[in-house]
Protein backbone atom coordinates (compact mmCIF):
# COMPACT_ATOMS: atom_id res chain seq x y z
CA UNK A 1 0.00 0.00 0.00
CA UNK A 2 1.51 3.85 -0.96
CA UNK A 3 1.36 5.37 2.26
CA UNK A 4 0.14 9.37 2.51
CA UNK A 5 2.76 11.61 2.66
CA UNK A 6 2.28 15.23 2.89
CA UNK A 7 3.20 17.42 -0.33
CA UNK A 8 5.21 20.68 -0.30
CA UNK A 9 2.07 22.53 -1.25
CA UNK A 10 -1.68 22.07 -0.42
CA UNK A 11 -5.24 23.98 -0.51
CA UNK A 12 -6.77 25.58 1.91
CA UNK A 13 -10.06 27.89 2.97
CA UNK A 14 -8.20 31.06 5.19
CA UNK A 15 -9.65 33.60 7.01
CA UNK A 16 -7.41 36.70 7.14
CA UNK A 17 -7.38 39.83 9.41
CA UNK A 18 -5.49 42.37 8.83
CA UNK A 19 -5.38 46.64 7.72
CA UNK A 20 -8.32 45.65 4.50
CA UNK A 21 -10.30 43.97 7.04
CA UNK A 22 -11.57 40.31 7.19
CA UNK A 23 -11.71 37.98 4.16
CA UNK A 24 -12.42 34.31 4.09
CA UNK A 25 -9.51 33.57 0.74
CA UNK A 26 -8.28 30.07 -0.84
CA UNK A 27 -4.39 29.74 -0.08
CA UNK A 28 -1.89 27.52 -1.35
CA UNK A 29 -0.12 26.18 2.29
CA UNK A 30 3.22 24.84 2.88
CA UNK A 31 3.71 21.93 5.71
CA UNK A 32 5.37 24.86 7.74
CA UNK A 33 2.04 26.74 7.62
CA UNK A 34 0.74 24.03 10.17
CA UNK A 35 0.24 24.18 13.66
CA UNK A 36 1.97 22.38 16.22
CA UNK A 37 0.98 18.80 16.75
CA UNK A 38 2.24 15.22 16.65
CA UNK A 39 0.06 14.22 13.96
CA UNK A 40 -0.18 14.71 10.36
CA UNK A 41 -3.82 13.70 8.71
CA UNK A 42 -4.65 13.89 4.55
CA UNK A 43 -8.45 15.47 5.20
CA UNK A 44 -10.42 13.38 2.47
CA UNK A 45 -13.55 15.55 4.30
CA UNK A 46 -15.18 17.60 6.85
CA UNK A 47 -18.37 19.24 7.41
CA UNK A 48 -20.71 22.69 7.79
CA UNK A 49 -21.67 23.51 11.03
CA UNK A 50 -23.35 27.18 12.33
CA UNK A 51 -20.07 27.67 14.15
CA UNK A 52 -18.54 27.22 10.85
CA UNK A 53 -21.05 29.44 9.25
CA UNK A 54 -19.98 32.10 12.02
CA UNK A 55 -15.96 31.70 11.76
CA UNK A 56 -16.49 31.79 7.28
CA UNK A 57 -18.33 34.88 7.58
CA UNK A 58 -16.07 36.73 10.06
CA UNK A 59 -18.26 36.70 13.04
CA UNK A 60 -17.19 37.41 16.33
CA UNK A 61 -16.76 34.69 18.99
CA UNK A 62 -15.51 31.86 17.17
CA UNK A 63 -12.08 32.24 15.92
CA UNK A 64 -9.91 33.34 18.42
CA UNK A 65 -6.62 34.62 16.06
CA UNK A 66 -5.70 35.08 12.52
CA UNK A 67 -4.81 33.62 10.08
CA UNK A 68 -6.50 30.69 10.85
CA UNK A 69 -8.27 27.59 8.84
CA UNK A 70 -12.07 27.45 9.89
CA UNK A 71 -13.51 23.66 10.04
CA UNK A 72 -14.71 22.09 13.57
CA UNK A 73 -14.96 19.06 12.18
CA UNK A 74 -12.62 16.81 9.95
CA UNK A 75 -12.15 13.08 8.71
CA UNK A 76 -9.54 11.32 6.64
CA UNK A 77 -6.51 9.18 7.03
CA UNK A 78 -3.48 9.29 9.13
CA UNK A 79 -0.52 10.67 7.24
CA UNK A 80 2.07 10.57 10.54
CA UNK A 81 1.67 10.00 14.02
CA UNK A 82 4.45 10.66 16.37
CA UNK A 83 3.35 8.82 19.30
CA UNK A 84 2.69 5.32 17.09
CA UNK A 85 -0.88 5.25 18.18
CA UNK A 86 -1.75 5.40 14.64
CA UNK A 87 -0.74 3.30 11.61
CA UNK A 88 -0.03 5.77 8.60
CA UNK A 89 -3.32 5.28 6.61
CA UNK A 90 -5.43 4.44 9.41
CA UNK A 91 -9.01 6.14 9.02
CA UNK A 92 -9.82 8.94 11.54
CA UNK A 93 -12.68 11.68 12.75
CA UNK A 94 -11.79 14.83 14.72
CA UNK A 95 -14.52 17.04 15.71
CA UNK A 96 -13.68 19.64 18.49
CA UNK A 97 -11.05 20.23 20.71
CA UNK A 98 -10.84 23.59 19.51
CA UNK A 99 -10.24 22.71 15.74
CA UNK A 100 -11.25 25.83 13.85
CA UNK A 101 -11.29 28.15 16.38
CA UNK A 102 -8.39 28.14 18.07
CA UNK A 103 -5.83 26.14 15.72
CA UNK A 104 -6.37 25.05 12.35
CA UNK A 105 -9.44 23.03 11.19
CA UNK A 106 -10.73 20.54 8.00
CA UNK A 107 -11.24 23.43 5.57
CA UNK A 108 -7.68 22.14 4.13
CA UNK A 109 -6.61 19.40 2.52
CA UNK A 110 -4.06 18.70 5.62
CA UNK A 111 -4.30 19.28 9.08
CA UNK A 112 -1.62 18.41 12.67
CA UNK A 113 -3.35 17.91 15.32
CA UNK A 114 -2.91 16.04 18.87
CA UNK A 115 -3.44 12.69 18.18
CA UNK A 116 -5.08 12.05 21.40
CA UNK A 117 -8.20 14.15 19.65
CA UNK A 118 -8.38 11.33 16.90
CA UNK A 119 -11.72 8.57 17.05
CA UNK A 120 -10.74 6.15 14.90
CA UNK A 121 -13.77 5.20 12.20
CA UNK A 122 -16.26 3.00 14.03
CA UNK A 123 -15.73 -0.37 11.75
CA UNK A 124 -18.10 -0.49 8.70
CA UNK A 125 -18.37 3.49 8.00
CA UNK A 126 -16.46 5.82 5.73
CA UNK A 127 -15.15 9.54 6.27
CA UNK A 128 -17.92 11.00 4.46
CA UNK A 129 -20.56 9.02 6.79
CA UNK A 130 -18.52 10.64 9.59
CA UNK A 131 -18.88 13.80 8.19
CA UNK A 132 -22.57 13.68 7.37
CA UNK A 133 -22.96 13.19 11.14
CA UNK A 134 -20.01 15.96 12.19
CA UNK A 135 -20.39 17.97 15.26
CA UNK A 136 -24.20 18.34 14.86
CA UNK A 137 -24.98 15.01 14.62
CA UNK A 138 -22.69 13.96 17.49
CA UNK A 139 -24.16 16.98 19.54
CA UNK A 140 -27.56 15.11 19.46
CA UNK A 141 -26.11 11.76 19.85
CA UNK A 142 -24.65 13.55 23.30
CA UNK A 143 -28.37 15.05 23.97
CA UNK A 144 -30.10 11.92 23.46
CA UNK A 145 -26.96 9.83 25.73
CA UNK A 146 -27.84 12.44 28.53
CA UNK A 147 -31.44 12.25 28.57
CA UNK A 148 -31.04 8.61 28.85
CA UNK A 149 -28.51 8.42 31.62
CA UNK A 150 -31.48 10.71 33.40
CA UNK A 151 -34.00 8.22 32.85
CA UNK A 152 -35.89 8.63 29.28
CA UNK A 153 -36.72 5.76 28.12
CA UNK A 154 -39.03 5.36 24.97
CA UNK A 155 -42.94 4.27 27.21
CA UNK A 156 -42.06 8.03 29.03
CA UNK A 157 -43.73 10.36 26.40
CA UNK A 158 -43.58 12.95 23.79
CA UNK A 159 -39.96 13.66 23.42
CA UNK A 160 -39.78 17.64 22.13
CA UNK A 161 -36.87 18.31 19.41
CA UNK A 162 -36.47 22.29 18.52
CA UNK A 163 -34.76 23.39 15.66
CA UNK A 164 -35.45 20.20 14.05
CA UNK A 165 -34.92 20.42 10.39
CA UNK A 166 -31.01 21.94 11.55
CA UNK A 167 -27.74 19.74 11.51
CA UNK A 168 -28.52 18.93 15.71
CA UNK A 169 -32.30 18.63 15.24
CA UNK A 170 -31.97 16.80 12.28
CA UNK A 171 -30.06 14.32 13.91
CA UNK A 172 -31.43 14.23 17.11
CA UNK A 173 -34.82 13.14 15.27
CA UNK A 174 -33.68 10.59 13.87
CA UNK A 175 -31.95 9.07 16.74
CA UNK A 176 -34.72 9.26 19.09
CA UNK A 177 -37.09 7.73 16.59
CA UNK A 178 -34.65 4.77 16.12
CA UNK A 179 -35.04 4.27 19.86
CA UNK A 180 -38.37 3.72 20.01
CA UNK A 181 -39.27 7.64 21.30
CA UNK A 182 -42.37 9.33 20.28
CA UNK A 183 -40.80 12.39 19.06
CA UNK A 184 -42.17 15.91 17.96
CA UNK A 185 -40.12 18.15 15.88
CA UNK A 186 -40.66 21.71 16.23
CA UNK A 187 -39.74 23.80 13.38
CA UNK A 188 -39.84 27.55 11.99
CA UNK A 189 -40.17 25.78 8.21
CA UNK A 190 -43.32 23.94 7.84
CA UNK A 191 -42.38 23.10 4.47
CA UNK A 192 -39.91 20.63 5.98
CA UNK A 193 -42.79 18.40 7.94
CA UNK A 194 -42.72 15.46 4.97
CA UNK A 195 -38.86 15.94 5.84
CA UNK A 196 -38.96 15.64 9.55
CA UNK A 197 -41.38 13.00 9.47
CA UNK A 198 -39.52 10.75 7.09
CA UNK A 199 -36.74 11.00 9.60
CA UNK A 200 -38.93 9.45 12.12
CA UNK A 201 -41.54 12.27 13.65
CA UNK A 202 -44.31 11.45 14.93
CA UNK A 203 -45.80 15.32 15.27
CA UNK A 204 -44.59 18.49 13.58
CA UNK A 205 -45.23 21.64 15.50
CA UNK A 206 -44.82 25.20 14.28
CA UNK A 207 -42.46 27.35 15.51
CA UNK A 208 -44.85 29.54 16.90
CA UNK A 209 -46.71 26.84 19.02
CA UNK A 210 -43.98 27.23 21.51
CA UNK A 211 -44.45 30.49 22.50
CA UNK A 212 -41.98 30.97 25.06
CA UNK A 213 -42.12 31.45 28.63
CA UNK A 214 -45.76 32.81 29.87
CA UNK A 215 -46.46 31.13 32.88
CA UNK A 216 -43.65 29.73 34.92
CA UNK A 217 -45.36 26.32 34.57
CA UNK A 218 -47.34 25.51 31.49
CA UNK A 219 -49.74 22.01 31.29
CA UNK A 220 -46.88 19.33 31.44
CA UNK A 221 -46.22 18.31 28.03
CA UNK A 222 -42.52 17.24 27.48
CA UNK A 223 -40.89 13.81 28.62
CA UNK A 224 -37.45 15.12 27.41
CA UNK A 225 -36.19 17.81 25.08
CA UNK A 226 -33.45 18.19 22.77
CA UNK A 227 -33.24 21.81 22.36
CA UNK A 228 -31.16 23.55 19.28
CA UNK A 229 -32.61 27.20 19.95
CA UNK A 230 -32.12 28.47 23.50
CA UNK A 231 -33.70 31.61 24.24
CA UNK A 232 -37.31 32.09 24.84
CA UNK A 233 -38.14 28.43 23.22
CA UNK A 234 -35.70 27.01 26.16
CA UNK A 235 -37.70 29.29 28.57
CA UNK A 236 -41.14 27.70 27.21
CA UNK A 237 -39.63 24.27 27.20
CA UNK A 238 -38.65 24.07 30.95
CA UNK A 239 -41.82 25.28 31.85
CA UNK A 240 -44.05 22.69 29.77
CA UNK A 241 -41.14 19.49 31.03
CA UNK A 242 -43.19 16.83 32.53
CA UNK A 243 -42.23 15.93 36.39
CA UNK A 244 -38.74 14.44 36.45
CA UNK A 245 -38.52 15.27 32.66
CA UNK A 246 -34.92 16.46 30.95
CA UNK A 247 -34.29 19.23 29.01
CA UNK A 248 -30.74 18.78 26.83
CA UNK A 249 -29.61 22.51 26.21
CA UNK A 250 -27.35 22.22 23.04
CA UNK A 251 -27.29 25.38 21.10
CA UNK A 252 -28.22 29.08 20.90
CA UNK A 253 -29.92 29.63 17.22
CA UNK A 254 -32.86 31.84 18.73
CA UNK A 255 -30.57 33.56 21.64
CA UNK A 256 -28.59 32.96 24.19
CA UNK A 257 -30.45 34.51 27.12
CA UNK A 258 -32.60 32.45 29.38
CA UNK A 259 -35.02 34.09 31.40
CA UNK A 260 -36.86 31.48 33.44
CA UNK A 261 -37.90 30.74 37.09
CA UNK A 262 -36.79 28.41 39.27
CA UNK A 263 -40.55 26.55 39.43
CA UNK A 264 -39.69 23.80 37.00
CA UNK A 265 -36.38 22.35 38.77
CA UNK A 266 -37.91 23.03 42.51
CA UNK A 267 -41.74 21.93 41.76
CA UNK A 268 -41.26 19.45 39.06
CA UNK A 269 -37.30 18.03 39.57
CA UNK A 270 -37.29 18.93 35.99
CA UNK A 271 -33.27 18.50 34.88
CA UNK A 272 -31.33 21.21 32.96
CA UNK A 273 -28.66 19.24 30.97
CA UNK A 274 -25.88 21.03 29.32
CA UNK A 275 -24.42 19.68 26.20
CA UNK A 276 -20.74 20.47 25.27
CA UNK A 277 -19.14 18.53 22.18
CA UNK A 278 -15.95 20.33 22.23
CA UNK A 279 -14.17 19.32 25.21
CA UNK A 280 -15.97 16.14 25.51
CA UNK A 281 -14.18 13.13 27.23
CA UNK A 282 -12.50 10.61 25.18
CA UNK A 283 -14.24 7.58 26.53
CA UNK A 284 -18.02 9.45 26.03
CA UNK A 285 -17.13 10.11 22.37
CA UNK A 286 -16.07 6.75 21.76
CA UNK A 287 -19.05 5.65 23.18
CA UNK A 288 -20.82 7.96 21.34
CA UNK A 289 -19.73 7.58 18.00
CA UNK A 290 -19.81 3.67 18.45
CA UNK A 291 -23.53 4.35 18.92
CA UNK A 292 -23.98 6.66 15.90
CA UNK A 293 -22.54 3.61 13.71
CA UNK A 294 -24.84 1.24 15.24
CA UNK A 295 -28.45 3.62 15.14
CA UNK A 296 -27.86 5.85 11.79
CA UNK A 297 -25.42 3.82 9.15
CA UNK A 298 -25.11 5.87 6.06
CA UNK A 299 -28.63 4.83 4.29
CA UNK A 300 -30.61 6.54 6.82
CA UNK A 301 -27.98 9.66 6.23
CA UNK A 302 -28.37 9.74 2.81
CA UNK A 303 -30.87 11.75 2.65
CA UNK A 304 -30.26 14.36 4.86
CA UNK A 305 -26.98 15.02 3.62
CA UNK A 306 -25.82 17.14 0.41
CA UNK A 307 -22.10 17.04 -0.24
CA UNK A 308 -20.32 20.02 -1.73
CA UNK A 309 -16.97 21.31 -2.45
CA UNK A 310 -14.68 22.76 -0.70
CA UNK A 311 -15.07 25.89 -2.55
CA UNK A 312 -19.01 26.78 -1.73
CA UNK A 313 -17.98 26.54 1.56
CA UNK A 314 -18.01 30.73 1.35
CA UNK A 315 -21.47 30.69 0.08
CA UNK A 316 -22.60 28.03 2.34
CA UNK A 317 -21.73 29.61 5.18
CA UNK A 318 -24.31 32.76 4.17
CA UNK A 319 -27.06 29.94 3.74
CA UNK A 320 -26.40 28.92 6.95
CA UNK A 321 -26.66 31.48 9.11
CA UNK A 322 -29.75 32.72 7.39
CA UNK A 323 -31.03 29.60 8.61
CA UNK A 324 -31.94 27.73 4.54
CA UNK A 325 -29.50 25.48 5.49
CA UNK A 326 -31.52 21.90 5.78
CA UNK A 327 -29.87 18.81 7.33
CA UNK A 328 -26.28 18.33 7.37
CA UNK A 329 -23.60 19.72 4.64
CA UNK A 330 -20.15 17.70 4.11
CA UNK A 331 -17.32 19.37 2.87
CA UNK A 332 -15.36 17.19 0.09
CA UNK A 333 -12.10 18.32 0.58
CA UNK A 334 -10.08 15.62 -1.88
P1 LIG B 1 -28.46 24.78 11.97
O1 LIG B 1 -28.40 26.17 11.45
O2 LIG B 1 -28.31 23.64 11.05
O3 LIG B 1 -29.84 24.57 12.76
C1 LIG B 1 -30.38 25.53 13.63
C2 LIG B 1 -31.89 25.48 13.50
O4 LIG B 1 -32.45 26.31 14.52
C3 LIG B 1 -32.42 26.05 12.20
O5 LIG B 1 -32.41 25.10 11.17
C4 LIG B 1 -33.82 26.45 12.60
O6 LIG B 1 -34.60 25.27 12.63
C5 LIG B 1 -33.65 26.89 14.05
N1 LIG B 1 -33.54 28.36 14.15
C6 LIG B 1 -32.68 29.17 13.51
N2 LIG B 1 -32.89 30.44 13.86
C7 LIG B 1 -33.90 30.44 14.75
C8 LIG B 1 -34.58 31.45 15.47
N3 LIG B 1 -34.23 32.73 15.36
N4 LIG B 1 -35.57 31.08 16.31
C9 LIG B 1 -35.92 29.78 16.44
N5 LIG B 1 -35.32 28.79 15.76
C10 LIG B 1 -34.32 29.11 14.94
O7 LIG B 1 -27.35 24.70 13.13
P2 LIG B 1 -26.81 23.41 13.91
O8 LIG B 1 -27.87 22.39 13.98
O9 LIG B 1 -25.47 23.07 13.40
O10 LIG B 1 -26.60 24.04 15.37
C11 LIG B 1 -27.74 24.38 16.16
C12 LIG B 1 -27.29 25.11 17.41
O11 LIG B 1 -26.53 24.25 18.24
C13 LIG B 1 -26.40 26.32 17.13
O12 LIG B 1 -26.73 27.34 18.03
C14 LIG B 1 -25.01 25.80 17.40
O13 LIG B 1 -24.14 26.82 17.75
C15 LIG B 1 -25.27 24.84 18.54
N6 LIG B 1 -24.30 23.77 18.66
C16 LIG B 1 -23.84 23.48 19.90
C17 LIG B 1 -22.96 22.46 20.09
C18 LIG B 1 -22.55 22.09 21.46
O14 LIG B 1 -21.50 21.48 21.64
N7 LIG B 1 -23.35 22.38 22.45
C19 LIG B 1 -22.41 21.72 18.96
C20 LIG B 1 -23.04 22.03 17.70
C21 LIG B 1 -23.94 23.05 17.57
P3 LIG B 1 -36.03 25.22 11.91
O15 LIG B 1 -35.81 25.71 10.53
O16 LIG B 1 -36.43 23.78 12.00
O17 LIG B 1 -36.91 26.12 12.72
Amino acid sequence: MTQPRLPERFRALRAVKDDAGFRAEFQQLTPADLPGGDTVVRVTHSSLNYKDGLAVTGRPGVLRSYPMTPGIDLAGTVVSDETGTYQPGAPVLLTGWGIGERQDGGYAEYARVRSEWLVPLPGGTGAEWAMSVGTAGFTAMLAVLSLEDHGLTPGSGEVLVTGAAGGVGSTAVALLAAAGHTVTASTGRREEEAYLRSLGAANVIGREELPGLKRPLEKERWAGVVDSVGGETLAGALASTRAHGSVAACGLAGGSALATTVFPFILRGVNLLGIDSVNCPTPRRRAAWERLARDLPADKLADVTQVRPLSDVPALAEEILAGRVRGRTVIDVS
